[in-house]
């Protein structure tokens, strides 16, 4: 599948095709440098690179036998502090739900798959949930320069979550930093009250809407664990499908939340739309790039200024307004999509 997206943009890119030109390509390819080189998570790999189980730094061995005494909430507050420094956007902390650890992971050295549950002691309990936001005007250029939004992301989020488990570490306990690898990262990020699972699929949080990529660190440091929020997205897409609407391969639901999932790429037991998968990754290969419509069309993907805070206000306090709020959003031409062009002349007025 993946040869297949290479081919056919190369192919755009030979005819000159708007948005699929060397300048977006080359932007996009650049962007997901350090997570291709050093990360891999995109990918399913884990344990490699950046996103190593333990240190790879010899300096740091002198902290192995020093383990720091923190209560948990000073342990919170400081990792946080620490996960800002390191490039975090956003983070929070939960006790480790062991039904997001995926069953197994496959290793490509070994060509076998092993046991998560085996791999993850009972010692890990926590969580750090940890995201990153995507640049607004590229996600705009949905199916062009976006891609470079989220290649950046994924880079970030190999930089952000090894620095994190690194500094755990250098406190005396273990930490596991993970990207897409291993557990479920939306569900943590729920339960670490970063945001609220949307008719999407995706994270939305109360800052940067969907336009997050998620990672974490597992650790057995104790920490005092935030509690999930309601801000009222659930609510609002129950009215609202702007996403499912403006997917150009049907991939989301436009009915209502169910359980009842296909089981072969969503888990079950959990009430949400459901997601189909396997239709946007073949919209992704045939269309030569990935896509971020469901993204940048959502009426949360909003610039955080006091105008949009208070938008969020409204949508948390007065759900009544909600029909309202679309009707606004659509009228005011948000979610319309960028060409590519646009986004370099949008580029260069700033510099
Ligand atoms: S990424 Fe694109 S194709 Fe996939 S679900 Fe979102 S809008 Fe649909
Ligand atoms: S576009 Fe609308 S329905 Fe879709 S996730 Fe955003 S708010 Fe929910």
């Amino acid at each position: 599948m993946k040869e297949m997206q290479t081919k056919i943009s190369t192919v755009k890119m030979e005819r000159g095709v708007k948005g699929f030109t060397q300048w977006e390509q080359a932007l996009r390819d650049a962007s997901w440098y350090v997570e291709h080189c050093f990360g891999r998570s995109a990918s399913g790999l884990a344990n490699r690179g950046l996103y190593s189980w333990c240190s790879q730094d010899p300096a740091n061995n002198r902290y192995r036998s020093r383990r720091v005494e923190v209560s948990p909430e000073e342990a919170s507050f400081r990792v946080k502090r620490a996960a800002r420094l390191f490039g975090a956007d956003l983070v929070g902390i939960c006790k480790l739900n062991r039904s997001w650890l995926y069953s197994k992971i496959y290793d490509w050295e070994k060509d076998e798959h092993l046991d998560v549950d085996t791999l993850i002691s009972e010692d890990y309990q926590y969580a750090v949930a940890l995201a990153v936001e995507m640049d607004y005007e590229a996600l705009r250029t949905a199916h062009s320069i976006a891609g470079a939004a989220t290649g950046l992301g994924y880079s970030r989020m190999a930089f952000v979550s090894s620095m994190v488990a690194e500094f755990i570490r250098c406190l005396g306990y273990k930490a596991i930093p993970l990207g897409n690898d291993v557990a479920l990262s939306i569900p943590i990020a729920v339960d670490a009250g970063l945001g609220e699972l949307g008719r999407n699929g995706l994270l939305i949080t109360p800052e940067y809407g969907p336009r997050v990529r998620l990672c974490k660190v597992l650790t057995d440091l104790p920490f005092e664990p935030d509690e999930p929020i309601d801000f009222g997205v659930q609510a609002f897409c129950e009215v609202c499908r702007k996403c499912a609407d403006k997917c150009p391969s049907n991939a989301i639901s436009k009915g209502a939340r169910s359980e009842w999932v296909d089981k072969l790429s969503s888990g079950r037991g959990v009430l949400k739309w459901p997601i189909d998968p396997i239709k946007c990754y073949k919209f992704w290969c045939a269309n030569g790039l990935d896509c971020a419509v469901c993204v940048s069309v959502c009426p949360f993907n909003k610039p955080n200024t006091a105008i949009h805070k208070a938008a969020r206000w409204l949508v948390k306090h007065a759900p009544s307004l909600d029909r309202v709020m679309i009707w606004l959003d659509n009228a005011l031409g948000y979610g319309k999509q960028l060409d590519a062009e646009i986004f370099w002349k949008k580029v260069r007025a700033r510099f």
